[in-house]
């Protein structure tokens, strides 16, 4: 790929030296390009600049500029301008890109031209207006701390340099007031603070605290939703240090700014926080090297932290602070029982039992929460006569129904159609819905509770943060009786009236092939818990399942997270799971499984391989979502039992898996310390 760099034109006499710029461009290229510009100077470090690529013009960033290149000189192309509307990027910047780049093994220019805001890499940008005011929200001041609130506050306080917390604690334990304390000391020494949050539109109310508390120190919000000219301009204020407090998802983990000196990272153990494509890398996991880069504090804050973390904080590596108690003394936790529905005639999935409990709920004028994690009508449509199934053509999954647009929808590719009236191979008419999703469940809650209003709130009915917003403004005016919804109802907000949460549907997480799932399924039902008996109402928590007695169920009951991280983490050291081992997957996709696993076979047996034989190479297997999108996918395990023996294999091997032959169809990556399997 060297012709990018290099023109016809002769642009510098040979012999004589001349600057040099080493620009980063967005491209899957592990290197970076030269070209020549007279005038630059090294206070050009940092800034964008135009440069000519193949026939069009991009926006590059100048990592370095140098006198020399390994390029002849008169074969590079002149730089065009470079652009003064915006600060320089700090050296600061490029060593957590670096270190990105390193860990992840992603190209440096991608990692830089991922963290600029589109409206930055533009080479036409839109004119740029100015943001209308805001009116700011009353001042909120701060309550006293709790006991326990106060030592978590001052555990990270008194730590100078670099330290990172795990803060556990039970939800409504007032992890965010910890927070917001620990900004406001910070806001007071005169640093910025970086607060990151889930994605998913999910955090309006955690917003409105910060704002309403922090009105005057300027509080910018990053994350995908925002429009584009909204991020660039929060993102600038951020970058010039004139907010100080930033707030955001996953990709605000690599804002430049001046002044910072506080992370928080706000339930920690959120999947959310891994990027799953481009550059596959844990904000939380890159918070923790920035931080530490930085000499400042960071914490994590969880309800269920992630097992990584805990075992982190059971070594001492990071200090572990806990809250056991609810902030509000009169908001008791609340009571988990199982409802063992092996010997039980369920209507559609809900026992006797739960619809009693409802009841009683819609007689008291209190709110229930009916949670099941899956959306649409039911999660396949099936001919009775010959067997069809709703298959998606393009994966390997099965098309869901949704009724309420009569769509069938396959929830991995995206991909839909209209629900036929007969079944598509033998005609017959009667082609049926099996099992349930949202909702269904919604509709015969309606009809089984006539005088109720439901509410559903899933990714279905809920698109945007608007949508959600107003959906929340209805649960908090006492407008629903019933909830149904997934993992959406589940995090971070108060519903006071809320004192009765059903699960259906938990046990599939228990047996999944996913060795993670039992901990994501523990995390999931201990935050759709937490949403009930906020207030002085007391909670009341029913999970349906075939297997009471199973030891997740048991901790759960006994709101027992430390125990049972503690058998999860023993399991994993038995089994030489993370976080006893270090892995990275290689995963390859093409049209036929033969090629990807060809290609796979081919990179286990890379020369580099036996070379380093402290690296394990497991045999290359299809994934478990085999074919996805009509691509069908492969993956190979990578695993060693330290961190620096498999960071010292990996951009060896991904070098020489650059050298491999491969069609031009198959595509491949390395995913570092892999969430899903
Ligand atoms: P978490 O983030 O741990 O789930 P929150 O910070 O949302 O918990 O606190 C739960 C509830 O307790 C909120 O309604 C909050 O206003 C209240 N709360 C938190 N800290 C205090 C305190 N020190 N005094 C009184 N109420 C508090
Ligand atoms: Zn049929
Ligand atoms: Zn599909």
């Amino acid at each position: 790929m060297v012709f990018q760099t290099i023109s016809g034109e002769t642009t510098a006499s040979a012999g004589k030296s001349m600057p040099v710029l080493r620009v980063a461009l967005d491209l899957p290229l592990h290197r970076l390009f030269d070209y020549v510009a007279p005038q630059a100077t090294t206070a050009d470090k940092g800034r964008r600049v135009r440069v000519p690529f193949g026939r069009s013009e991009k926006i590059g960033v100048i990592v370095d500029v140098v006198e020399g290149s390994d390029w002849p000189l008169e074969q590079l192309k002149p730089a065009g301008e470079i652009l003064h509307d915006a600060p320089a990027l700090p050296p600061d910047f490029f060593a957590l890109c670096e270190f990105a780049s390193t860990y992840y093994q992603a190209p440096l220019g991608e990692v830089i031209m991922q963290a600029l805001p589109a409206g930055l890499k533009r080479i036409d940008p839109p004119t740029r207006r100015n943001a209308r005011a805001l009116r700011p929200p009353p001042a909120v001041g701060a309550p006293a701390l709790t006991a326990e609130q106060a030592v978590a506050v001052a555990a990270v306080d008194a730590t100078a340099g670099f330290s990172a917390h795990l803060l556990h604690g039970v939800t409504g334990s007032g992890k965010t007031e910890v927070y917001l304390q620990l900004i406001d000391k910070a806001l007071a020494a005169g640093r910025q603070v970086l607060l990151l949050v889930p994605e998913i539109n999910l955090t309006p109310q955690l917003e409105g605290r910060v704002r309403a508390r922090f009105n005057e120190a300027g509080v910018v919000s990053l994350h995908s939703e925002l429009a584009e000219a909204a991020r660039e301009r929060n993102w600038l204020a951020a970058f010039s240090g004139e907010a100080n407090i930033v707030l955001g998802t996953r990709l605000a983990i690599f804002t430049p700014m001046p002044r910072l000196g506080l992370i928080v990272i706000d339930e920690e153990h959120d999947p959310s926080f891994k990027q799953q494509d481009g550059m596959r890398y844990s904000a939380r996991d890159v918070g923790v090297f920035r931080a530490r880069q930085l000499g400042s504090p960071i914490l994590l804050g969880s309800a269920t932290p992630a097992l990584e973390s805990w075992a982190n904080a059971q070594s001492g590596r990071y200090g572990l602070i806990s809250l056991r108690e609810r902030a509000n003394p009169q908001a008791t936790l609340p009571l988990v029982k199982m409802l063992d529905t092996r010997r039980k005639v369920l209507k559609e999935g809900v026992s006797e039992p739960l619809i009693a409990a409802i009841n009683a709920r819609l007689e008291r004028g209190e709110q229930s929460l009916v949670f099941l994690n899956r959306r649409g009508y039911a999660p396949v449509l099936s001919c009775m006569a010959c067997g069809w199934i709703s298959r998606c053509t393009r994966c390997a999954a099965n098309m869901v129904l949704h009724l309420a647009d009569r769509r069938l929808r396959c929830h991995h590719c995206g991909c839909e159609h209209r629900v036929p009236k007969a079944c598509p191979t033998c005609g017959n008419q009667d082609i049926l819905p099996f099992g349930r999703g949202t909702q269904r469940l919604e509709g015969w809650l309606k009809e089984q509770f006539p005088s109720a209003r439901v509410l559903r709130v899933d990714r279905d009915s809920v698109k945007s943060r608007k949508q959600w917003e107003s959906v929340l403004e209805r649960i908090h005016g006492g407008e629903a009786d019933i909830l149904v919804g997934t993992q959406m109802l589940a995090k971070g907000h108060d519903f006071p009236k809320l004192t009765l949460v059903g699960t259906l549907g938990a046990d599939s997480a228990l047996f999944a092939a996913d060795w993670r799932a039992p901990e994501r399924l523990f995390a999931q039902l201990m935050q759709v818990a937490g949403r009930a008996g906020r207030a002085e109402l007391k909670g009341e928590v029913l999970i349906q399942t075939e297997y009471p007695d199973h030891p997740l169920y048991a901790a759960l009951v006994a709101h027992d997270y430390p125990g049972f991280a503690a058998s999860m983490l023993k399991e994993r050291e038995q089994a030489g799971f993370p976080p006893y081992s270090f892995q990275a997957m290689l995963r390859a996709e093409a049209p036929e499984m033969a090629d990807s696993l060809a290609f796979l076979k081919a990179a286990a047996a890379l020369p580099v391989v036996p070379e380093h034989d402290k690296v394990m190479i497991y045999d290359p297997i299809p994934m478990k979502m085999a074919r996805l999108a009509n691509l069908e996918r492969g993956q190979l395990l990578a695993e060693a039992f330290s961190r620096p023996a498999l960071q010292a294999f990996l951009p060896r091997w991904r070098e020489a898996i650059e050298g491999l032959k491969a069609s031009s169809k198959l595509r491949w990556h390395i995913e570092v310390d892999p969430a899903e399997f």
